[in-house]
């Protein structure tokens, strides 16, 4: 008798119909003699809708009182999934995060789970209830209710798979696992059987939002076994595996993007020591993450332009606190650009093959893709190109790359 952690996304609970159909599936789990832990989403689209509440009333909630309202998102669906498999004669009981209780740190929306209170669980599974609990929310030390940052459910599926030590903890979707990129821009995208923690990792990070980053972190820390599959038709999905001498064979095994980025520049800095401390110091301490940094001196190596690139959120914030720093560094000129994205190319065969980045160069020069930024790392290689390219970019490298052939 295996017990197995469910996290529903918010398509696979969009409504009725979606509910008693993850109802009956986990009850079929539940007839076939397995323990089952049901961590579910809110309803796709709901969490958005509770922010544009939130914004058309204060432009910037405060983080603590945007966490009360997205917390009611989650609370919806675990008390619908429980009363659906209740009325299909399958015991059920829901939690919200802090009736369970998930521990948090108190950083307001995008806090990070410290422990779970596992007793609760446990005792309803003795007796012989599936537990549902509510995914993307925690409480932290002082008693608020804390959110885990958008995707959060998939981290609050994996952190109870851990500390419930559970046989394998199961991510279902809209898609059937993780593939070659986003089957949503390229059709011809292949499903992965298995990836590597590390490239699911990168993949995670640099956009690919099947499964949020803490989750993989979570689980390869606590090696969690973790798989990705379809609410909507049965199959093997994908199965994050730590590397073995299959994977390693792979050259490559994905593309992704981020839509998120938006990139900076400070004109005409002098070119001495400090100076890279002296523009970043400010933009960290306003707690920006800086992502890719491009210094070109001028041809008289006096001075140089120093361009970095941010989440497209923190835009206004960043270029507000660069303008300051152009009055004591700069010749006064900064620019600034939201209409950018990054591309990305990721595999961990990239360590033993020489050739891949030139490749990739060539492929999107061929379509006319102007690169205007470039960051690798041992096994990923990352482009910033104009958002009109996006589209054509994923699938020039997909198809450069042959990853719409059967693996
Ligand atoms: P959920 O609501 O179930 O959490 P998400 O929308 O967060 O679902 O994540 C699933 C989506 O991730 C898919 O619909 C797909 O468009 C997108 N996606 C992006 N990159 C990939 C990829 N490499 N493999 C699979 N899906 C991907
Ligand atoms: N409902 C939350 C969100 O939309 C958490 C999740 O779906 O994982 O981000
Ligand atoms: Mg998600």
């Amino acid at each position: 008798m295996a017990l197995i952690v469910q996290k529903y996304g918010g398509t696979s609970i969009a409504n009725q119909e979606r509910i008693q159909a993850i109802a009956a599936k986990v009850k079929k789990f539940r007839q076939n003699g397995d323990d089952i832990v049901v961590v579910v989403s809110a309803m796709a689209g709901e969490t958005n809708k509770l922010i544009e509440l939130a914004k058309a009333i204060q432009p910037q909630p405060q983080p603590r009182e945007l966490d009360v309202l997205m917390a009611t998102g989650e609370q919806v669906t675990i008390a619908l999934l429980a009363m659906a498999l209740e009325q299909i004669d399958c015991p059920a009981r829901s939690y919200t995060g802090w009736q369970v209780s998930i521990h948090t740190d108190n950083a307001h929306n995008k806090a990070r789970i410290k422990n779970i209170d596992t007793d609760k669980i446990f005792a309803d599974i003795a007796a012989g209830k599936v537990v549902i609990i509510a995914g993307f929310q925690g409480i932290d030390t002082q008693g608020n209710i804390t959110t885990l940052g958008r995707g959060g459910s998939d981290t609050t599926g994996v952190a109870i798979a851990a500390a419930l030590n559970a046989t394998e903890c199961q991510i279902y979707t809209d898609v059937e696992g993780v593939y070659t990129t986003d089957p949503r821009i390229e059709p011809k995208a292949q499903r992965l059987d298995n990836i590597t923690f590390e490239e699911m990792l990168e993949l995670a990070s640099l956009g690919s939002k099947v499964l949020q980053i803490r989750a993989v972190e979570f689980a390869g820390k606590y090696k969690v076994p973790l798989r990705v599959l379809s609410s909507f038709k049965d199959g093997p999905g994908t199965l994050i595996t730590l590397e073995d001498d299959t994977v390693e064979t792979v050259r490559i095994s994905g593309v992704t993007y981020s839509r998120d980025e938006a990139k900076l520049t400070i004109l005409g800095v002098p070119d001495r020591p400090g100076i890279a401390y002296g523009i970043l110091g400010p933009i960290a301490d306003a707690n920006i993450e800086v992502d890719m940094i491009v210094q070109n001196v001028t041809a008289d190596g006096t001075s140089t332009d120093f361009t970095f690139t941010v989440h497209r959120n923190d835009y206004p914030k960043a270029m507000e606190i660069l303008q300051a720093s152009a009055k004591t560094f700069g010749n006064g000129k900064v620019t600034g650009d939201t209409h950018i994205v990054k591309i990305s190319l990721v595999g961990v065969g990239m360590r033993s093959h020489a050739g891949i980045a030139a490749k990739m160069f060539q492929a999107l020069a061929q379509e006319g893709v102007n690169i205007r930024m470039i960051s690798t790392s041992e096994i990923k290689i990352s482009v910033v190109v104009d958002e009109k390219y996006l589209e054509l970019g994923v699938r020039t490298l997909h198809d450069a790359f042959e990853l719409d052939q059967e693996p």
